[in-house]
């Protein structure tokens, strides 16, 4: 089935400057093209599927899409990746020992099956980074530096809970994905996002039986598991009569945009879920395309926009950002180099290829810093966080924000103006 996809590959090169580990290493086989042919090698028999060298490239690609983006040819590179990583892992999993099975069960099915147990564990979390002692479990658990990268847990988790924020004269009704790491990490950039959906005269509700995006299940090799929690997404989303479903964190986007595609080979949910797909938007795209309230107050800064791959690559937005930062009085948007490259965040790369992870991470955080920008806008948790983590290690002061806070900052300077007057 997937001979179709990696034959339509001319092996041009033109995706290989786009490559993160390409860049990285300047090694064919860590690059698009040249693991293409590896699939192709293992899909016709001619390379083992759990040969070292083919794991470690599946496991090196970050996911990025960046190739699947500049390719001519339409290689649909990311379902080639997604394929073979659930071959690799129904391979692996039944020779895993009980012990990484139990850890497994625990941080991925269970984890991100209830909002109720992410939430418990920020707060394991977040009393740890009182203590300092969140470090050393991080590695008990077999997470290497996890805890450097976990961004300040706060005190409120953002809980959906059947809110409604209306609005008078609404133009449609927009249903908030609360996901989990969003929710437990940052409550803040919900709560900017509702208040800005709001000046863009959209209600918004928040049904309470949402879940978990599952971009981390497909990205893990676990189709059946991802399906499970999309169903519960497709559900709330048809009961709660929304136009619309909003997304603030690009990978989530991503994946919810593309639900469809899990369910291509299921009569019984393929319509639903090509119903649901085609209404999963991006916060950013929907506030572009409205009006916004033109009391917008000025913020005197210089920020650099760091390119979310799930936002610019997979959903290839890209113009709507820079639309919206233009749309802040007194903000200079300053481009950094290679502002399309991955940072290594990448969901749980930097866990799982923590080496590469840094190198991405560290030339990210040069770019960055290049620019001589105060603050850093994203529109990603995963990438907020690792280029937040580099910056604290470089000893920077540059500050990580998302796109909708900003935006919401400004509104709030001009409510302050007009209260001061
Ligand atoms: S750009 Fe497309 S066709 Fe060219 S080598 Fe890359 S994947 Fe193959
Ligand atoms: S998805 Fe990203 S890391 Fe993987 S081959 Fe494509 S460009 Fe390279």
């Amino acid at each position: 089935m997937i001979e179709a996809v990696y034959n339509a590959c001319v092996r041009c090169g033109l995706c290989l400057p786009t490559c993160p580990t390409y860049l990285e290493t300047m090694t064919e086989t860590s690059g698009p093209r040249g693991r293409i042919s590896l699939i192709a090698d293992v899909d016709q028999g001619r390379l083992e599927l759990l040969s070292p060298g083919f794991v470690e490239q599946m496991s090196q690609c970050l996911d990025c899409r960046a190739c699947e983006a500049a390719c001519p040819s339409g290689v649909r590179y990311g379902s080639l990746l997604e394929e073979m990583r659930a071959r690799i892992e129904r391979a692996q999993a039944p020779n895993r020992s009980a012990g990484r099975r139990r850890v497994r069960e625990l941080l991925l099915h269970r984890l991100f099956r209830s909002g109720r147990l992410m939430r418990a564990a920020a707060a394991v979390v977040r009393a740890g980074q009182r203590t300092g002692l969140h470090v050393a479990a991080a590695r008990l658990l077999g997470l290497g530096d996890a805890a450097a990268l976990a961004p300040e847990i706060p005190e409120r988790a953002f809980v959906p809970n059947d809110q409604r924020y209306e609005v008078a004269g609404a133009a449609g009704t927009a249903f908030l994905h609360a996901g989990c790491v969003m929710s437990v990490a940052f409550a803040p950039v919900h709560e900017a996002t509702i208040r800005m959906l709001n000046r863009a005269r959209m209600n918004v509700v928040v049904p309470r039986d949402q879940g978990c995006c599952g971009a981390i299940a497909v990205h893990a090799g676990e189709p059946d598991f991802a399906r499970e929690l999309a169903k519960r997404n497709i559900v709330a989303f048809e009961r709660s009569g929304a136009d619309v479903y909003v997304v603030n964190a690009a990978g989530c986007g991503s994946a919810l945009k593309e639900t469809d595609r899990l369910f291509a080979d299921d009569p019984e949910w393929s319509e639903r879920a090509a119903r649901f797909s085609a209404r999963v938007r991006d916060a950013i795209e929907v506030l572009d395309a409205m009006d916004l309230d033109p009391r917008i107050g000025a913020l005197d800064v210089e920020v650099t926009y760091q390119e979310p791959c799930h936002l610019v690559h997979a959903q290839r937005v890209s113009a709507a950002p820079r639309r919206l930062l233009a749309q802040i009085p007194g903000l200079r948007l300053i481009e950094m180099e290679e502002r399309t490259i991955c940072c290594g965040g990448a969901g749980i790369y930097n866990l799982t290829q923590p080496e590469m992870a840094k190198r991405l991470q560290r030339r990210k955080v040069e770019h960055i810093r290049a620019t001589g920008a105060a603050i850093v806008v994203t529109a990603n948790p995963g990438c907020a966080m690792q280029v937040a983590s580099g910056l604290r290690s470089d000893g920077s002061r540059v500050e990580v924000k998302h796109l909708v806070e900003l935006l919401d900052e400004a509104y709030a300077r001009y409510g302050a103006a007009v209260n001061r007057a």
